[in-house]
């Protein structure tokens, strides 16, 4: 059925806090997996995520989610689908790890008899099996973030989980292991959607990705396309003279060095067929040795940059 695979599909999402639009005209469909919400701090992340858990409510705009469920007339039934991981993580630190669980267990309608097994089972899977016992109050801020982690999974029906900064608070080992452990969960057949700045993290957990800016979706899709689009005036290379290749180059149309790292150079020309139809004859015209060429892939982290940062510098000139 056509819609079906779609996770979460946005129309015309609007949301303001007083006069303030936080998120203006937000369109997306959202298919199952694992999926990045990335954007630079105010962009609208945790306001779209907490609209999509039932924390805070849209003022305008179309949502349905798991394939045809509308928000507003399906929310207990979305609710029961969803685990949440806020980005200010809730946790009650008199309580022990194990009796935080069971009452945020308890809040979404889980018996005791069924948390009982649950509880152990998601804390070891965490990382926190030997901390069960122990009050939340003497865990470091990483700890702290595994329990957040395990209040969001304690909800086992859950098919779709928001994790917002999911790591945030850890230290490189903590980050890598809690990275593996969604990846498992995506195994598994769940499905999330990930907030983070950091875009290393969401490359190694997502193939697909919305970028978000001032509110609105700036782009979105698999990174590879959104990198190929980017990308395809780019160019890397390496030569046995550059100096004389790219005064040879220049003779014959305009382009831009964008980073010279040793042996490679990065250019840019806005005419990459002319690049595609003459660099052999340039090269073998003037005596030069072509080691390498290729059109750049570009990482997440400069999609973003290109989107984001280099479109505010150019819109502030
Ligand atoms: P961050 O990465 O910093 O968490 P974000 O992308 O999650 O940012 P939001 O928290 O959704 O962004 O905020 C979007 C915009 O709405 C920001 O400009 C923020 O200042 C504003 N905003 C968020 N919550 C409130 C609130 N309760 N009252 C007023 N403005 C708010």
């Amino acid at each position: 059925m056509k819609g079906q695979d779609n996770i979460i599909e946005l129309e015309h999402l609007f949301r303001y806090y007083g006069n303030f639009c936080a998120l203006k005209d937000v369109s997306i469909k959202i298919k199952r997996g694992a999926f990045g919400l990335l954007g630079p701090n105010g962009a609208g992340k945790t306001t779209t995520i907490s609209i999509l858990a039932g924390l805070l409510k849209p003022h305008y705009g179309t949502i349905k989610m798991f394939g045809g469920l509308d928000y507003y007339k399906d929310g207990i039934e979305i609710r029961q689908k969803i685990g949440f991981l806020p980005e200010r993580n809730f946790i009650l630190l008199n309580l022990t790890a194990r009796k935080f669980l069971m009452l945020i267990g308890r809040l979404y309608g889980i018996s005791k008899s069924e948390l009982k097994n649950d509880v152990d089972e998601i804390l070891k899977f965490v990382g926190l099996n030997e901390w069960k016992d122990k009050p939340a109050a003497k865990f470091s801020g990483g700890m702290r973030q595994r329990l957040g982690l395990a209040g969001a999974l304690i909800n086992r029906d859950a098919e779709l989980y928001f994790f917002d900064e999911p790591t945030s608070n850890m230290d490189p080992i903590g980050r890598s292991e809690i990275l593996d452990k969604i990846k498992e969960l995506v195994k598994l057949g769940k499905s999330f959607i990930y907030c983070s700045h950091i875009l290393p993290e969401v490359e190694r957990v997502c193939n697909n990705v919305a970028i978000m800016n001032e509110g609105q979706i700036v782009a979105s899709g698999k990174i590879n396309k959104l990198s190929q689009k980017l990308a395809k005036n780019l160019f890397k290379i390496k030569v046995s003279d550059q100096n004389l290749l790219f005064d040879k180059l220049s003779e014959e149309i305009e382009l831009t060095i964008t980073n010279d790292q040793e042996d490679y150079i990065t250019f840019e020309c806005d005419n990459p067929e002319f690049i595609f139809k003459n660099i052999s004859r340039i090269v073998s015209e003037n005596n030069i040795k072509l080691y390498h060429f290729e059109t750049v892939q570009l990482t997440l982290e400069e999609i973003f940059k290109k989107l984001v940062v280099d479109e505010e510098s150019s819109n502030e000139n």
